[in-house]
C-alpha cells in the first residue's frame, strides 16, 4: 500500500483531489507543482498512517522504507544529503489535516541540524550567524513540540519549555544589550544554542538527539501524536470535526528566508481576508523564517499599497523593495485563484533571491468578505450562481446581521487605541485578562472582551467565549485574527498601545488603566478600541448583502417566516425577508417589561372562582389580546400569521412572593389566602406535561374563545380597513383528533358569531395545530382530519422523544456531547434517527389523508442549518424561525435546494409531495 506521496519539481504523485488522504496542505502542495509552481521537494505521509496509528500505535509494514525512498527523492531533487556533514539537507515536518485548523499546526523546522551538521551549513552559506539561529530555533521548536506536546506533558501557563526559553533568549538580550533577535552575534547564538541543550536535558531528563534520522521519525510521530493533543480535540469539538480523519505529515526541504537582506518570507491573501477587496494582501519580512510573521514577534511590513494599515504605514512593502519577486509572486496568485476558483491563503519565501511557494490553502475569511468575494468571482465568470451560494456558510451571516458601533455613538467617543482590524463588526463586554475568566464570566451571561498579550492557541475556548477580542501584539495573519474570521467574531490584533498585565488585573492604553472587569468595547471593521460601553446597531442593510439574499430566494423553495409575538419582532423579521409569521405565542404578551396590566388581567382570570368571574375577567383580557394581535397582522399585512392559542401552564402566573400575593388579593377583593390556595391548586408536579395548551382550553372552553374572538375582530377591523390580514389559528399540544375537533367548534362558532356582527360571509383563516407530541405524529392521519396545517414543535417533540426535560437538559447533555454519546445537542439540530423519523412519519400520513397540507415547522430547530436542509428533504413548506436567524434559514434553504438533485419548483404550485423515505 502506498504511504508516501513525493512532490517537487513540476509534478507530484497527489493531487488536490486527494485531501483525504493527502490532508489540505499535502493535497495543495501537490497541485502546485503539477501546475508548475516552484514548490520545494518534499513528500507527505498519508492519513491513513495516522489512523492506523492512533489504533495500534504502531506504524504500517512499510512506510519506513517508503519514508527512506522518499527522502532520497527530496535528496536529489535538491542536490544535498540529509546528515550530511559537509552540506546537510535541512527538513520541515508540518501537521496537515483534510480540514485546515489554524493555529492547531505543529511544525518542526530545520530538522538535520545537529552538532554534526552545523559546521557543513555554516559552510555551505558561508554565514554562521545565520547557521546557529536556525539551530536555536530547531532546539526550541523540537523541545516543544516533540519532547513535551507529543508526551502529553501540561506545564503550567508560563513554565513550558518554549517559555524557559524564551525566558533564557531574554536575559542574554538583557545582559548583553541587544534589543532585538537580529543584533544576537554569533557567540551570543552559541551560547543561547548551549544553554538550550542544557536546559532541554534538564528538563526532560534526556538530550536533545544529534542524530538527523532521529530527530525526523520524532518529529513524524510527534505530528501524528499531537491530533490527539488537547488543542486539536478542543478545535474540533467546535467545528464539529471528526476525530477518526487523522492527520498527514508533509516532510519538506527547507529553504531559508533568513540568508540576509536577499532573503524574505510572507503570508499573503489572494483578496483581503477581512473587506473580501478584489486586491492582492498580504504581511512579509526580510531576513526571518515563516513563523516570524505569524507568531507576531516583529511587526510585519505591508506586502503592496492595498496591505497597509496604521501600524505599518511607514514600512517598505515588498513591491518596492523586490519589484521583480513581486510581479512573478502576483502572477502565481493569478494562476492559484484561476486553478482553484477560490481565494486562496499563501505562504511564499525567498531564499537569496528566489521565490518558493510553500502553501496555498482556500483562505478564511469574514462574512462580509465570503459574500463579496463570492460576488465578484461570479461577476468575474469565476464561479457560477449555485458556487456563489454554497460558498457562504449561513452561520456566517450572522455576523453581518451582528451589532456594529452606532456611528453616531463612536464619533463622540475617545479612542484609547488602534491595532489591525483583523474580526468585524462591535463588541462590547467586560474586560477579561486570561481565556478561563472569560469562559467563566461568559457563562455567567457576561459579555466578554479577551484582552490578551497575544493569543497561542490554548486560549481557543476562552476565544470562543468571548463577544470581542483584543490582543497586543500580532499581524493580520496571527493565530488570533485567522481563528476570529474564521468566527466572524470581532478581533483586534497588535494593538501595540496596549500593555497587558495579568499579575496586575489591568490593561494600559498608554496613561490610562482599565480594569480586569471594566467595559471596553471594540470597533472590529476599523480596528479602534473604546473605554466604556458604547451603543450598537445593525449592519444588514448592506446592498450587497441584499443582492446576495435575494440570489438565494431564487433557488430556495422553502418559505421562511418569524416566529414572533409583538409588532416590533414581526417588523425585524419582514425587514430580514420574513414571509410570515410562523409561531406567535400568545403568553409572551403577559412576559416582561409593560405587560403589567395584562399580567394582572391574566392573574384575574386565572384566580376566577366560576364560570360567570372568568368570563368578566376574559372580556378585559379580550380587548387587550385583540390590540396585540392587530397591531401583529397589521406589521405582516398580506403575509399569514400564525397565532397559537395559550401554552404555558397556569400556575406559572400565580405571583409566588407573598408582597406580590398580597397586592393582587387587595386589587381583586379576595383574601391573601385565596390567592395561595389556588396558587397551591395550580401547582404541578410536571408542568411541562401538565395543564397547559389545548388542555387549557378543553377544561376552560371560554380562554379558547376569547382568544378566537380577538383574532377575529381583530382581523375583521383590518379588513373594513382595506388592510390583508391572514390569520391561522393554532392549537397546541394536542395528541388526539378529538382534542382538535373541540377546538374547531369552538372556533367555528365565533367565527360565524363575528361574521355576522361584521357583516361578512368569511373572514379568511386556517385552523391547524401544532405537532409536537410524539402521538401526534403517529396519528397525523386523523390529526389532519382536522387541522389545515401542522406546524413541527421540535422543541417538545425532542424533549418528549428524548424523555430530556428541556429545563434541565443543560445539566447532563454536555457530558453526552463531550463523551461523543450523541453528535450533536437535539435541542439544536434535529435529531434525524427518531425525532426525524417522526417528523417524516406526520407528514407522509398527514399529506396522506389531506393533499396539500401546508406544514411547517416552528420549534428552535427552524433557525439550524442542517434541520433546514433536513425539512427540505421531508417536504415541508416552510420553517419559522427567530427574525434574526430569518437570513441564515433563507440561504440554509437555498443550499439545500441546490444540495437536493431533484428539480426545484415553487411551494404553491407543487402537489403534494411523497417523502423520499417511506414512513413505517
Ligand atoms: C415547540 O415545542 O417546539 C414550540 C415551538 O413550542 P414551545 O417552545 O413554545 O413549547
Ligand atoms: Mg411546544
Amino acid at each position: 500500500m502506498k504511504f508516501v506521496y513525493r512532490f517537487g519539481a513540476r509534478r507530484a504523485d497527489g493531487s488536490a483531489k486527494m485531501r483525504d488522504l493527502l490532508g489540505g496542505k499535502g493535497a495543495n502542495l501537490a497541485e502546485m507543482a503539477n501546475i508548475g509552481l516552484p514548490v520545494p521537494a518534499g513528500f507527505t505521509i498519508s492519513t491513513a498512517v495516522c489512523v492506523h496509528y492512533m489504533k495500534t500505535g504502531n506504524y504500517p509494514p512499510g512506510l519506513a522504507q517508503q519514508v527512506r525512498e522518499g527522502l532520497a527523492y527530496v535528496e536529489r531533487q535538491a542536490g544535498r544529503r540529509f546528515g550530511d556533514p559537509k552540506a546537510p539537507l535541512l527538513l520541515s515536518c508540518r501537521s496537515g489535516a483534510r480540514a485546515s485548523m489554524p493555529g492547531m499546526m505543529e511544525t518542526v523546522l530545520n530538522i538535520g541540524l545537529s552538532e554534526r551538521t552545523l559546521p557543513g551549513l555554516v559552510a555551505l552559506t558561508g554565514d554562521e550567524r545565520f547557521a546557529y539561529d536556525a539551530y536555536r530555533r530547531l532546539l526550541a521548536m523540537y523541545a516543544d513540540v516533540v519532547m513535551e506536546k507529543a508526551e502529553g506533558i501540561e506545564p503550567a501557563e508560563g513554565q513550558g519549555i518554549r517559555a524557559q526559553l524564551e525566558g533564557l533568549m531574554r536575559g542574554l538580550k538583557e545582559r548583553t544589550g541587544r534589543r532585538q533577535d537580529a543584533d544576537l552575534t554569533v557567540d551570543d547564538l552559541k551560547e543561547l544554542c548551549g544553554a538550550f541543550r542544557e536546559r532541554i536535558e534538564q528538563v526532560f531528563g534526556r538530550p536533545f538527539p544529534d542524530s538527523p534520522r532521529e530527530q525526523l521519525w520524532n518529529s513524524i510521530r510527534a505530528v501524528f501524536r499531537s491530533w490527539n493533543g488537547k488543542r486539536a480535540v478542543s478545535y474540533r469539538r467546535i467545528e464539529n470535526l471528526p476525530d477518526d480523519w487523522g492527520t498527514a505529515v508533509n516532510v519538506q526541504a527547507m529553504v531559508f528566508g533568513n540568508l540576509g537582506a536577499t532573503s524574505a518570507t510572507g503570508v499573503a491573501f489572494t483578496r483581503n481576508p477581512a473587506t473580501g477587496d478584489a486586491r492582492f494582501y498580504g504581511e512579509w519580512l526580510r531576513n526571518a523564517q515563516g513563523e516570524d510573521v505569524v507568531a507576531g514577534i516583529r511587526t510585519p511590513n505591508p506586502l503592496n499599497a492595498a496591505s497597509r494599515n496604521v501600524r505599518n504605514a511607514g514600512m517598505e512593502s515588498f513591491e518596492e523593495a523586490m519589484p521583480g519577486l513581486y510581479a512573478e509572486l502576483d502572477g502565481y496568485r493569478r494562476i492559484l485563484e484561476r486553478h482553484f476558483r477560490d481565494m486562496q491563503d499563501l505562504e511564499f519565501t525567498v531564499e537569496n533571491g528566489r521565490l518558493y511557494m510553500l502553501q496555498t490553502r482556500t483562505g478564511k475569511r469574514t462574512g462580509v468578505a465570503a459574500i463579496n468575494v463570492a460576488m465578484d468571482m461570479a461577476a468575474e465568470k469565476l464561479i457560477d450562481e449555485r458556487t456563489v451560494l454554497l460558498r457562504v456558510k449561513p452561520e456566517q451571516l450572522d455576523e453581518l446581521l451582528h451589532p456594529i458601533l452606532d456611528p453616531a455613538a463612536e464619533k463622540d467617543a475617545t479612542v484609547i487605541g488602534e491595532g489591525l482590524p483583523a474580526g468585524p463588526g462591535g463588541a462590547t463586554g467586560r474586560v477579561a485578562l486570561t481565556a478561563a475568566d472569560a469562559i467563566e464570566r461568559a457563562r455567567q451571561g457576561d459579555p466578554v472582551i479577551l484582552v490578551r498579550e497575544e493569543t497561542s492557541p490554548e486560549d481557543i475556548d476562552g476565544m470562543r467565549a468571548a463577544a470581542g477580542i483584543l490582543t497586543a501584539r500580532g499581524g493580520m495573519t496571527s493565530h488570533a485574527a485567522l481563528v476570529a474570521r474564521g468566527w466572524g467574531k470581532c478581533c483586534i490584533v497588535g494593538a501595540k498601545s496596549a500593555t497587558v498585565d495579568v499579575a496586575g488585573r489591568t490593561v494600559r492604553f498608554g496613561e490610562l488603566a482599565v480594569a480586569d472587569g471594566d467595559w471596553l468595547t471594540l470597533n472590529g471593521t476599523k480596528g479602534r478600541v473604546y473605554a466604556g460601553r458604547l451603543p450598537m446597531i445593525d449592519a444588514s442593510e448592506q446592498p450587497r448583502f441584499q443582492q446576495f439574499m435575494k440570489l438565494a430566494d431564487k433557488h430556495r423553495r422553502l418559505a421562511v417566516r418569524a416566529n414572533a409575538e409583538t409588532p416590533a419582532d414581526a417588523a425585524v423579521g419582514r425587514r430580514l425577508g420574513a414571509e410570515g409569521i410562523g409561531l406567535f405565542r400568545t403568553e409572551h404578551m403577559f412576559y416582561g417589561k409593560g405587560s403589567d396590566e395584562s399580567l394582572f388581567l391574566l392573574r384575574k382570570m386565572i384566580l376566577a372562582r366560576n364560570v360567570a368571574e372568568r368570563r368578566a375577567a376574559l372580556d378585559e383580557l379580550f380587548v387587550h389580546v385583540k390590540t396585540v394581535v392587530k397591531g401583529t397582522l397589521e406589521a405582516m399585512d398580506g403575509l399569514p400569521v400564525t397565532i397559537r392559542l395559550l401554552d404555558p401552564p397556569l400556575h406559572e402566573f400565580v405571583p409566588k412572593s407573598e408582597e406580590k400575593q398580597a397586592a393582587l388579593a387587595e386589587a381583586l377583593g379576595v383574601s391573601v389566602e385565596e390567592v395561595r390556595e389556588r396558587g397551591k391548586e395550580l401547582r404541578e408536579l410536571n408542568p411541562m406535561m401538565g395543564h397547559r395548551g389545548v388542555r387549557v382550553g378543553i377544561t376552560y372552553p371560554e380562554v379558547t374563545e376569547m382568544q378566537a374572538r380577538a383574532i377575529f375582530e381583530a382581523a375583521a377591523e383590518l379588513l373594513a380597513e382595506k388592510r390583508r390580514p391572514i390569520p391561522e389559528i393554532m392549537v397546541p399540544v394536542t395528541c388526539e383528533a378529538r382534542e382538535l375537533e373541540h377546538q374547531n367548534a369552538i372556533i367555528a362558532r365565533v367565527h360565524v358569531e363575528v361574521c355576522r356582527k361584521a357583516g361578512r360571509r368569511r373572514i379568511p383563516h386556517l385552523v391547524g395545530t401544532m405537532i409536537e407530541i410524539p402521538r401526534a405524529a403517529l396519528l397525523a392521519g386523523e390529526m389532519a382530519r382536522a387541522a389545515e396545517f401542522f406546524s413541527f414543535g421540535t422543541n417538545d417533540l425532542t424533549q418528549m422523544t428524548f424523555g430530556f426535560s428541556r429545563d434541565d437538559a443543560a445539566t447532563f447533555l454536555p457530558d453526552y456531547l463531550a463523551k461523543r454519546l450523541l453528535a450533536a445537542d437535539p435541542f439544536q439540530t434535529i435529531d434525524v434517527a427518531a425525532v426525524g423519523e417522526l417528523m417524516q412519519t406526520g407528514v407522509s400520513r398527514g399529506r396522506a389523508v389531506r393533499p396539500g397540507l401546508k406544514i411547517g415547522i416552528c420549534g428552535e430547530h427552524g433557525g439550524d442549518p442542517d434541520s433546514i436542509r433536513f425539512c427540505h428533504q421531508v417536504g415541508m413548506d416552510y420553517v419559522s424561525c427567530s427574525p434574526y436567524r430569518v437570513p441564515v434559514a433563507r440561504l440554509a434553504a437555498a443550499q439545500a435546494a441546490l444540495l437536493d438533485r431533484r428539480p426545484v419548483r415553487p411551494a404553491k404550485s407543487r402537489p403534494a409531495r411523497r417523502p423520499a423515505r417511506k414512513a413505517r
